[in-house]
């Protein structure tokens, strides 16, 4: 079972525990946007933040700690901008 650390708590789980999140190209001259994966197909760096109760879910305590962080644009290695779902899949 492939297994990914998450960007915010350090949790290594296996990948369905995991929200996978890429950077999305945008117009020239704005960031990329981070958005979730769900399939888990799109290309690029992937960076995984535990999920929520619900699939594709975010857990409130990582996405934050990740943000705190900067755990997200630094996996995928880009300045990125979260995507608005992203943050309203938060499971609270
Ligand atoms: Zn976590």
């Amino acid at each position: 079972v492939p297994r990914r650390r998450c960007v915010g708590c350090g949790r290594i789980a296996p990948k369905s525990e995991l929200v996978r999140i890429v950077a999305q190209p945008s117009a020239a001259g704005s960031r990329p946007l981070a958005v979730r994966d769900r399939e888990g197909t799109m290309p690029g760096r992937g960076a995984y933040v535990c999920r929520g109760e619900r699939p594709g879910e975010l857990a409130a305590g990582c996405l934050a700690l990740a943000i705190r962080r900067g755990g997200i644009p630094r996996t995928l290695r880009a300045p990125v901008t979260l995507d608005h779902k992203i943050v309203e899949s938060v499971s609270r």
